[in-house]
């Protein structure tokens, strides 16, 4: 079985037999298949959803991470999408959890996927809204004018990619 973190469970959801590995029929691809009851135990990517809250002075807020994995670096505010939410509500409440802050005219910045994680980070470009202070999961917190972004010390290639694509949007606007 592979390191994949979705695969922790090894046995069927229904009936508690073993998974096994196996390509089911009319698929393409391996997957976990009950031995007991046929199951097919699906493994998808999970969505999260983050905001990049811009000031009215065109500084980034960042925030430091306090959680593993790569506990203190910089990201921006963004968690696991709960069902019953929108991505866009589930922006704004990880935002408020993490940073304290609230945001306000989200617009969809891109959509960035993480293979080995399973993750498909969704980001939203975002008007801060106030100030921001420490919050859950955040030992620090930051804003960062585009030339000072902290581009060495950035948790993820997910925060990379997606503070490029806001910095050319902020470049774009400004011209
Ligand atoms: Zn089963």
């Amino acid at each position: 079985m592979s390191s994949h973190p979705h695969t922790f469970s090894r046995y069927c959801m229904h009936c508690g037999e073993r998974l096994s590995s196996a390509t089911p029929e009319n698929d393409t691809k391996r997957r976990l298949v009950c031995i007991g009851c046929g199951f097919v135990h699906y493994i998808n990517p999970r969505p999260v959803a983050g905001t990049l809250p811009v000031r009215a002075d065109g500084q980034i807020l960042l925030t430091r991470r306090d959680i593993e994995p790569r506990r203190g670096m910089w990201v921006f505010p963004g968690g696991f999408m709960d069902v019953g939410e929108t991505a866009e509500e589930a922006a704004i409440r990880e935002t408020r959890e993490e940073a304290h802050l609230e945001v306000a005219n989200l617009s969809l910045l891109g959509v960035y996927t993480r293979i080995e994680p399973g993750v498909v980070v969704i980001v939203y470009a975002a008007d801060a809204l106030g100030e921001a202070e420490v919050g859950d999961e955040t030992s620090e917190i930051g804003w960062f004018h585009p030339d000072a972004i902290p581009w060495h010390e950035l948790a993820f290639d997910s925060t990379t990619a997606a503070l490029e694509d806001l910095v050319a949007r902020l470049q774009h606007r400004d011209r």
